[in-house]
């Protein structure tokens, strides 16, 4: 069941977020703001000459739905190209508004999966994605995104 596989990945991010850090030397980083719940979090990147995200962190205060997304998240880029977290971003993105369905659409999302259900819940998606608007902010130079 989904549902249950969701709930423990969330917990257990929630409790052990990785990669929960600033990042010294980080050659990217934008602030992130989801003012409907107040999740508030800062994302940072050490991405190197052959466009590879060599390191990536986060830092900030949120939900257990906002924390657990950016350290899933973390965990999914290290090592990516930016043109694969590009995609990522568009996928995962489908995937909270409901338009992928993982099981019957070729993606990349891996155990990003576990987020599929919570299009149903429209209040709690802004606190899924804010991490990855974040990130995607911080590759185009963007320093502080807002999801209003
Ligand atoms: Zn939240």
């Amino acid at each position: 069941m989904r549902d249950e596989l969701y709930q423990q990945t969330i917990l257990e991010h929630n409790r052990n977020p990785r990669n929960f850090k600033k990042l010294p030397g980080a050659t990217h980083l934008a602030e992130g703001y989801n003012p409907l719940c107040g999740d508030h979090m800062w994302v940072y990147m050490k991405i190197n000459k052959q466009n590879i995200l060599e390191d990536v962190a986060f830092e900030g205060q949120g939900c257990a739905i906002s924390k657990a997304s950016a350290s899933m998240m973390t965990t999914a880029l290290k090592g990516k190209t930016i043109d694969q977290a590009r995609v990522l971003f568009e996928e995962f993105h489908h995937l909270v508004i409901g338009k992928l369905k993982p099981d019957q659409q070729p993606n990349h999302l891996g155990k990003l999966a576990v987020f599929s259900g919570i299009w149903q819940y429209p209040s709690r998606v802004k606190c899924a994605s804010l991490s990855w608007h974040t990130m995607h902010g911080a590759i185009d130079k963007v320093k502080s995104i807002s999801t209003e």
